[in-house]
């Protein structure tokens, strides 16, 4: 594949510009950037499957490798009807600078199938998933390639991967992905991990920007695994979480929302709609509530140069993946909102996946605690370095964020050299 063809396509082609730019700074020789805008390995295959009904259908399964100077590829299997082989390689080149920039031993490697899980039954997601896993066996394992969960994906779709993997080495192999459920290797903590992570960085920058936690005004998108999570951290230190928001709208309250028992409703209702502890409006309309801390947490491109102009926070914490358009960075860079870019904003999961990966090899498993302590010390040591070279270079967080990865891989790369 030429770079040509790997530019033209679009999310592949938005992922690039913030690359670009780190690149340009870090004045990458020619050869090297040449290596790191290639996926190394891309994988398409067919996945015939039998419906529930007695017919056959087949679907499109896709596993991209970007990179492995630093090790093994690392990242999720999305199913989702939207996936294709250029989303799948944007999310595996940003993998591979997530995992570089919280130092982990770990390249950059992404999945999918293009399918709605909606509309399927268990027994079908199941045959599917087994035939991915069977398809992927000589290229994945622990030293290889490791998945993970992503949107679609369940850690019970994590144990079956396992399992097809395990029975086709004749070996019980939990170390084959992580995001597993805890009765076969999973790890404490995992699912927190990424909510987690968001405050933990939000709560280094407040310090840093001299917010106290119980002065600070928070705005959060999105209310699932990684939202709501964030949210009663944030809440827990004693921020005002003034807004909080699902598919079914945002919801308001100058007062301070209720966090757990927005929790309680959502997990009853499965959603948030009829939620009264706050003044509905729409999501669009939340994300431009003033407050100190805004985080998207549900889609990627919510903050655009349509509505960059009208955020009215300090500081932006992005745990959705790519949620702020390049334009929408700049305007911000303009107005002075400090944003803590995705790679490290919701890193958290992706470094308690690592630990799992860590207790699997050992067979030896942490408590919780411990899980949490290590997950704080990776993050947080990570950030301050970013922060050094932004201050250094008086660049925003997301540059120097790909600077430090690119910095990292380009070391792994030059020392392993080019096998020809
Ligand atoms: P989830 O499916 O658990 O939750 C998504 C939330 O977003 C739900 O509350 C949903 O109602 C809401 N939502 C959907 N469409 C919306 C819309 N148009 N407007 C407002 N809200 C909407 O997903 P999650 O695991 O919480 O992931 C959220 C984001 O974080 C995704 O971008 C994901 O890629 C990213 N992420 C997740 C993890 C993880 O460990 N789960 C790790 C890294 C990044």
């Amino acid at each position: 594949m030429t770079t040509t063809t790997v530019r033209d396509a679009s999310v592949f082609g938005d992922a690039m510009e913030y690359f670009d730019e780190a690149a340009s700074l870090l004045n990458l020789e020619p050869g090297v950037r040449a290596i790191l805008t290639h996926p190394s390995r891309q994988i398409i295959f067919s996945i015939p499957f039998q419906r529930d009904n007695g017919s056959i259908e087949v679907y499109t399964g896709y596993r991209v490798q970007y990179n492995f100077a630093r090790g093994p590829a690392k990242g999720g299997i999305r199913y989702h009807p939207g996936v294709t082989l250029d989303e799948v390689t944007a999310l595996a080149f940003w993998m591979t600078w997530k995992c570089a920039v919280v130092d982990l031993p770990f390249g950059g490697g992404k999945g999918g199938v293009t399918c709605d899980p909606g509309e399927l039954s268990p027994g079908e997601i199941e045959r599917i998933t087994r035939r991915y896993a069977a398809e992927l066996v000589e290229v994945v394992g622990p030293d290889k390639d490791v998945p993970a969960p992503d949107v679609g994906t369940t850690p019970q779709i994590m144990a079956w991967f396992m399992d097809t993997y395990s029975m086709h080495m004749r070996a019980s192999t939990p170390g084959v992905v992580t995001g597993k459920p805890l009765e076969i290797g999973g790890s404490a903590g995992r699912i927190e991990a990424t909510g987690r992570g968001v405050s933990l960085v939000a709560f280094e920058e407040l310090r840093h920007l001299g917010i106290p936690p119980a002065a600070a005004r928070v705005v959060v998108q999105g209310f699932g695994n990684v939202g709501s999570v964030a949210a009663k951290m944030f809440a827990a230190r004693g921020c005002k979480v003034i807004g909080i928001s699902d598919i079914s709208g945002g919801y308001v309250n100058q007062k301070g929302i209720d966090v757990a028992g927005a929790l309680a409703y959502a997990q009853e209702h499965h959603s948030l709609a009829g939620y009264g502890g706050g003044g509905h409006v729409t999501n669009e309309a939340l994300l431009e509530v003033e407050c100190d801390v805004l985080v998207p947490a549900a889609l990627e491109k919510v903050l655009t140069a349509e509505n960059a102009e009208r955020i009215n926070a300090k500081l932006i914490v992005e745990a959705a993946n790519g949620p702020t358009t390049p334009q929408a960075d700049h305007i911000f860079q303009r107005k002075g909102i400090v944003v803590v870019p995705d790679i490290l904003g919701n890193a958290g999961g992706v470094i308690v996946s690592y630990f799992e990966w860590v207790q699997d090899r050992q067979g030896y498993f942490w408590k919780e605690s411990e899980v949490n302590e290590r997950l704080e010390e990776l993050l947080l040591t990570n950030f301050r370095k970013v922060r050094e070279v932004a201050h250094e270079r008086k660049i925003p967080y997301r540059t120097a964020a790909y600077m430090v990865a690119i910095d990292r891989v380009t070391r792994a790369l030059k020392m392993r050299g080019v096998y020809a």
